[in-house]
């Protein structure tokens, strides 16, 4: 049964109902279906009117994830709901980075990079196909494994995978045995790892309330993480046939909001200067200050500013010019590439073959444009309804885009509509010279092209209420003043923590290798947990802010490990003997005492002065007994169990509760 019966059965609402008594509680996974539901499944969509009619007295709280103004002013209406309050919290997700980078032969090595640069960290890639992510896949980790690198999984995931296998994958992923899963959007709903690093999308999403939700699967632990979307205009030649194969009929307004919305997204990914994070929240309705982005957005960060044209001219021309073409090819479609091209005079033969040229008005008139900025004109005539890309069939079985007027192309002529289209300024420089912006820029893998972050830690979680709204008469107020939670230093990293702030005790290349024996130590007591029945993940005992921090830190002793506070009291009880136990034997077998040495000599000092009684020799506990580090399981070996075994006697303590 889908969501959409489920919400509708009538068992489960009188379920609901009769568990409660008082009240009803709906929760609206994919609010966007109100709406889509209003003009394809208008039956449906009326039937849930009948909660509030079934009970009257009943009070009703609706709650979903993301939603527009305009979904939530339709369920408010679907639901019959009366006087609702509305509660918001801000949509701002400020440990996110955005950054949207032209898709191009480079992509694949860009992403291989990225990777091989955190390899400790998880990622998802967002793809169009099933195919996308498996061809995906295959290549970055062959380039991982070109590069030296064994020990970085890619695997692919999508709903043709067996079923046993895909669990597999999942759980793979969710323990950190995977670093990367190349999926599709259908990968989604089942994730809830809260240190996914990095969100990827190998092409254009649907809309910005798909990106909104995909992209902010990462970085639900607070900590900063990079939302990058990789972009090429051909994208959306594959999404508009998909969203007009899965109509009903042609031309039908739920079939034209969808394309709408893509347009939108289309308007987020080809635009250079407003802020990604501010375009994101206006589409929710949401005012946001642009300053408040601190440049974690790849067009703050450029600082590139617009100077806006009036193109309407050369928009008339574009659309004689298109009339003109339509005429002399008798009914053979004509392509955006073949009007822009011949817009700028090109004289290959693949263009202007069987046309004759002269007789096109502004044949050439457009050849002052660089391709690219011709390319930013003619994708703007689509996103703005002068020109609409029609799908068709050719001779040969392909379908191929072609062009007609579109919904606004009558107002332009008539001089009701102005076109403008934003260029850079030529007055203003970037702020960084490394920045693609500038549309001639089209690669950019070199190692110096940094990627949006190094781990940065925001100083604090975006979580908090909200602004109540109460509607009167049925209307809905807006706009929505919502409380902006985020500190205007929400986001100027490199405000050090206390804990990770302090510099490394030990030399960085053994620091590096410290996180990492951590890292594996502690998925392998999560595996114990799990083979004990427990549903525990790594990042349930530790998030790996808290391994950066040990690492650094290399606490020799119990004390130690509960003066840098990193971990709770139930962990430290649970794990602290192990963990200072295999601490101290990396110290020994590596010969890195003297690095320790003067740390202990600090502390005892320290000890001496404040507390020496309570002083616990560091040497005493560095009896040095098993050492887990080095116990070198092959996990791919041992078969985890998806769910809770039976309860077993060997069930930990800390988790027991
Ligand atoms: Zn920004």
């Amino acid at each position: 049964m889908g969501y959409k019966e489920a919400i509708l059965s009538p068992i489960i609402i009188h379920f609901l109902y009769h568990v409660e008594y008082k009240y009803l509680i709906l929760i609206l996974f994919y609010t966007q279906l109100f709406s889509d539901w209003g003009h394809d499944f208008r039956p449906d969509y009326n039937a849930l009117g009948c909660l509030r009619r079934d009970y009257p007295n009943v009070p009703l709280m609706a709650l979903t994830a993301t939603a527009n103004e305009k979904v939530v002013r339709d369920a408010i209406q679907v639901l019959g709901m009366r006087d609702p309050y509305i509660f918001r919290n801000s949509f701002n997700r400020p440990n996110l980075s955005y950054e949207v980078r032209k898709k191009d032969g480079k992509t694949i090595d860009y992403m291989a990079n990225y990777i091989a640069e955190r390899r400790n960290d998880s990622g998802v890639i967002y793809c169009l196909s099933r195919k996308d992510t498996e061809t995906l896949a295959d290549k970055l980790q062959k380039q991982l494994v070109a590069k030296g690198i064994r020990n970085v999984g890619v695997t692919y995931y999508h709903a043709e995978v067996d079923p046993a296998e895909r669990q597999k994958r999942h759980h793979a992923w969710l323990t950190g045995k995977v670093s990367v899963l190349t999926a599709t959007i259908a990968f989604g709903m089942g994730i809830d790892k809260p240190d996914v690093r990095y969100v990827m999308h190998y092409s254009m999403p649907k809309s910005i309330t798909h990106y909104y939700q995909e992209s902010g699967r990462a970085g639900r632990d607070g900590e900063t993480a990079d939302c990058i979307l990789f972009y090429a205009y051909k994208d959306k030649k594959t999404l508009e046939m998909m969203i007009r194969k899965s109509s009903t009929s042609p031309n039908c307004p739920a079939m034209r909001r969808k394309i709408d919305q893509l347009y939108g997204c289309l308007r987020y990914c080809e635009n250079e200067f407003l802020c990604r994070r501010t375009m994101q929240l206006e589409h929710f309705g949401e005012r946001f200050d642009r300053a408040k982005c601190n440049d974690t957005c790849d067009n703050c960060k450029a600082g590139l500013e617009p100077e806006h044209r009036n193109l309407s001219k050369e928009a008339r021309d574009i659309l004689q010019l298109l009339d003109e073409l339509s005429l002399m090819k008798s009914g053979r479609g004509v392509s955006l590439l073949q009007l822009s091209e011949l817009y700028r005079g090109s004289k290959a033969k693949s263009f202007t073959k069987f046309l004759d040229i002269s007789k096109l008005s502004a044949y050439g008139s457009g050849k002052k444009y660089k391709k690219a900025d011709l390319d930013r004109v003619m994708h703007a005539l689509v996103f703005e309804g002068l020109l609409q890309e029609i799908s068709q069939e050719n001779g040969s079985g392909f379908n191929s885009d072609y062009l007609q007027e579109g919904p606004k192309a009558q107002m332009l002529k008539n001089g009701q509509f102005q076109f403008f289209v934003d260029f850079p300024s030529s007055s203003t420089k970037a702020k960084t010279s490394t920045k693609k912006k500038t549309v001639e820029v089209t690669s950019k893998t070199s190692s110096s092209d940094k990627t949006p972050h190094k781990k940065k830690k925001s100083t604090k979680t975006t979580k908090k209420a909200v602004k109540v709204i109460k509607l009167k008469d049925g209307k809905f107020q807006v706009p929505v003043e919502i409380l902006d939670d985020s500190d205007d230093d929400v986001r100027k990293v490199g405000g050090k923590s206390k804990a990770s702030g302090e510099k490394p005790i030990l030399p960085k290349n053994h620091t590096d290798v410290l996180v990492k024996r951590i890292k594996k130590l502690v998925s392998m007591w999560a595996d114990e947990e799990i083979m004990n029945g427990n549903k525990v993940f790594y990042w349930n005992i530790m998030n790996n802010k808290a391994m950066g921090t040990i690492a650094a830190q290399v606490p020799l002793s119990i004390d130690e490990l509960i003066d840098i506070g990193v971990i709770g009291e139930n962990v430290v009880k649970e794990y602290g003997e192990r963990l200072i136990k295999n601490l101290n034997a990396f110290i020994e077998q590596n010969g890195l005492e003297k690095y320790v040495k003067g740390k202990e000599n600090k502390r005892r000092k320290l000890d001496k002065d404040t507390k020496p009684a309570a002083s616990v020799s560091t040497t005493k506990s560095r009896v040095l007994l098993d050492d887990e580090f080095d116990i070198d399981i092959d996990f791919s070996t041992i078969d985890i169990p998806d769910g809770p075994l039976p309860t077993s006697q060997a069930k930990s303590s800390y988790f027991n509760k």
